[in-house]
């Protein structure tokens, strides 16, 4: 049967799959991502879900950024370890195969384009809302992965130029205002009293129970995502935005609030037509993206 190898490697964990044309698993496996020898570990990994199975013709891998595709290296933000790493070549060598590299939220992109939320869209941004904010267009059903494939990096989209520093060095970042941690961390400074840990999902908890302080803190991330949005459809006229990531778990109040928002903030009638989903892949999506990457070179 024929079948490529999907590989999705993010700070916390490894993943890979025998994947076939139609996008069905026929094997899977994962495991923690080391603190060291990441490369051994995904060896491992590789070996395990390959052995005694249908042989792969090629592999797609999807990997936290940045990254440069003229080289084939990584340089993952949470991976320490691995600064200019060359992970095209390092998994050619394991593998003996063609393999394709892009980044983890482009991955997630052609995933829900694929097979999920944004199935046979014609301008899909895919967004993963989580520790950061990263993105993913899709047009035509190819990836926009820019020169160095560094496209789609929507997180450092600015949405207010006067707004707060980000750790990116830039200023007013959509991350600043609504990844996760970012959520949290105003929620607290404006004297949100969480239950448990402060994080973004006891947020969403409380949001839902009807907390002012979480509710707003909500209500002012998605207000950035919808800036974000906007300015994206404005740019690219894209007309479906996928929405995944930890922090989307908070559904309808995290997806309240960003319609209500998007419908304040655009104005041009293709702008205001853009239509959002949820993510239906949720974990699968990247590498249901990178089997369709090992897909579309093989
Ligand atoms: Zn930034």
């Amino acid at each position: 049967m024929n079948c490529v190898l999907a590989i999705d490697i993010g700070g916390t964990k490894l993943a890979a799959a025998l994947v076939d044309g139609s996008g069905s698993v026929l094997r899977s496996g994962t495991r923690p991502t080391p603190q060291q020898d990441v490369i051994d570990a995904l060896a491992g990994l590789i070996a395990e879900v390959t052995a005694d199975g249908p042989a792969p013709v090629a592999v797609g891998i999807g990997c936290a950024g940045p990254l440069d595709l003229a080289l084939g290296t990584v340089s993952p933000v949470n991976m320490p370890s691995w600064r200019g790493f060359p992970l095209r070549d390092r998994v050619r060598e394991l593998t003996g195969l063609p393999a394709v590299l892009a980044g983890d939220a482009q991955v997630f992109a052609l995933g829900e384009h694929w097979l999920g939320a944004g199935r046979g869209s014609a301008a899909l941004l895919g967004i993963v809302v989580s520790t950061g904010i990263g993105g993913g267009l899709v047009f035509d059903g190819v990836p926009l992965l820019g020169p160095n494939g560094n496209a789609g990096h929507v997180g450092h989209m600015c949405v207010d130029p006067y707004g707060e520093t980000c750790e990116c060095g830039g200023r007013g970042c959509v991350e600043r205002y609504a990844s996760g941690p970012n959520l949290a961390r105003w929620a607290g400074e404006n004297g949100w009293q969480p239950s448990g840990t402060p994080d973004a999902r006891a947020l969403a908890r409380d949001a839902k129970a009807g907390d002012a302080v979480a509710v707003a803190a909500f209500e002012r991330g998605t207000r950035a995502l919808a800036a974000m949005i906007a300015s994206t459809a404005a740019a690219t006229e894209v007309t479906d935005v996928v929405i995944g990531g930890g922090v989307s778990a908070a559904g309808p109040v995290l997806f309240g609030p960003l319609a209500k928002a998007l419908d304040e903030i655009g104005g041009l009638a293709f702008v205001r037509a853009v239509r959002v989903h949820p993510s239906t892949l949720g974990v699968q999506a990247s590498l249901a993206g990178a089997a369709k990457l090992a897909w579309d070179h093989s």
